[in-house]
């Protein structure tokens, strides 16, 4: 589990700002066709921290319920990607790693959802790859 730590972040056009943290969990790179089409981007990373630590500044971003219970948030403005939430763990909130401020620190420790990854999406960092979610602890 990573150190202790308060995580700051925000988008693009800076309308939200977050504080949030510390993280729960390592962090994994998404390969899911819902993460692909949400964000637009072939992978991305997400780090989960308890959703009550998350604190927004002055903008709240915009939900966009993806399935049946799923809310995925982003910049009304700018479009940035921030967060992911499902009714299946009410007391987590996931965060786009690349909207933190210091993105560099939270090296992912696995590939999850590698069944739907592109034919040309072959990550070659040695990391766990797995087929979808990641295994339970
Ligand atoms: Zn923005
Ligand atoms: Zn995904």
């Amino acid at each position: 589990m990573p150190e202790a730590t308060v995580l700051t972040g925000g988008c693009l056009c800076r309308r939200v700002r977050y504080r949030a943290g510390p993280p729960l969990y390592t962090v994994s790179v998404c390969h899911c066709e819902s993460c692909r089409r949400g964000i637009g981007a072939h992978a991305v990373a997400w780090l989960t921290v308890s959703r009550a630590s998350l604190q927004f500044a002055d903008e709240l971003p915009a939900q966009y319920a993806s399935s049946a219970g799923i809310f995925r948030a982003h910049c009304a403005a700018c479009g940035t990607a921030i967060s992911y939430y499902t009714a299946a763990r009410p007391d987590e909130i996931d965060l786009t790693v690349g909207s933190l401020d210091d993105p560099g620190r939270l090296a992912p420790a696995d590939h999850i959802w590698m069944a739907d990854a592109l034919p040309w999406d072959r990550p070659q960092d040695g990391l766990p790859q797995h087929p979808g979610t990641r295994p339970l602890p």
